[in-house]
């Protein structure tokens, strides 16, 4: 069997198309702000990515580059300002922080209208509840891509790798939410492959290349490849994809796989922000 290649990229491009479309009818624009403290060059890419997508949809944006010695009263005075922006409908603070800034605090004071990442303590808990509000993009990416593709969650054995608040948590919660049976393995789990065999569905966000390879994948099994791991000058993902696409069902690259979708999802979010803010201010 070979593998169904799941085209994050051409999905991310039409949602980013549909987008675009609408904004040019807005006669007030959305607004992003980012956020990014010091000098992760896996961020900075990230944040420039957003930025020029923001650009090309025309949803207006700022972007804060600030230092890595900036103090978390600084940064809390900034999200302040940002909270109370009128041009402003969706604050994204790019993870991780430097150590000196409290990272829960952080993402507390963004004011829950305008949490595009869904990372406040208000949205993370109705993820949890089951009553998903704004959710994070790379999880929101991942349960779009297997919607897009027309794959069934519900009764499924999911297995997550990785537990991280960003990707694994949420990824699970959402897979969970739409009645899978969701099982997470993180670093200390023991024979990962145990659980891994079981997958019907297998999202991987470790960020350890080649984790999986096809003995530890079940024929015909939907993978979903989070990771984005630099190995000299390529990208490539968690999962061994020349030999696992040979098993699995279907299969996402990487690049042009998750990637592409998490900043569809972005740029999903913010419009879902400025019609919540914008929506309540005509009322
Ligand atoms: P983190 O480093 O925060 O979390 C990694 C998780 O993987 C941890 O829970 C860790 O376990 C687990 N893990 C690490 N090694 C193993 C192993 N050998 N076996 C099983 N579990 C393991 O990373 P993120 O969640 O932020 O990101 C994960 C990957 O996804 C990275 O490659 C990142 O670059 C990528 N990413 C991609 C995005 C996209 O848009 N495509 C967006 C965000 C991230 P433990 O908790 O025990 O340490």
């Amino acid at each position: 069997m070979t593998a169904v290649i799941i085209d994050g990229k051409a999905v991310a491009e039409k949602i980013i198309a549909v987008i675009k479309a609408e904004v040019t009818t807005l006669k007030v624009k959305p607004g992003l702000a980012a956020i990014l403290v010091g000098e992760n060059p896996a961020s900075k890419v990230y944040v420039d990515i957003k930025r020029k997508t923001c650009d090309e949809v025309g949803i207006y944006s700022e972007l804060y580059k600030l230092p890595e010695q900036t103090t978390e009263k600084e940064l809390l005075q900034l999200i302040g300002k940002l909270n109370a922006s009128q041009k402003i409908h969706a604050i994204l603070v790019q993870l991780p922080l430097p150590p000196q800034i409290n990272e829960g605090k952080i993402l507390a004071a963004v004011a829950i209208e305008k949490d595009v990442d869904g990372f406040s303590p208000e949205n993370v808990g109705k993820l949890m509840a089951g009553k998903e509000a704004a959710v994070p993009c790379t999880p929101k990416g991942v349960i779009r891509l297997l919607e897009e593709y027309k794959i069934e969650i519900q009764g499924k054995n999911a297995v997550v790798i990785g537990r991280s608040n960003i990707v694994g948590k949420p990824v699970a919660l959402m897979l969970l939410n739409r009645n899978a049976t969701v099982t997470v393995c993180h670093s200390k789990t023991r024979d990962l492959k145990h659980y891994t065999r079981n997958a019907d569905i297998l999202v991987v966000a470790a960020g350890k290349p080649k984790l999986i390879t096809a003995a530890m994948v079940k024929d015909g099994a939907v993978v979903i490849d989070v990771g984005i791991n630099r190995l000299g000058d390529k990208l490539v993902g968690d999962v061994d994809f020349e030999s696992v696409r040979m098993k699995a069902g279907y299969i996402t690259p990487v690049p042009k796989g998750v990637g592409p979708m998490t900043v569809a999802m972005l740029i999903e979010n913010t419009l879902e922000r400025y019609k919540a803010i914008e929506g309540g201010r005509q009322k």
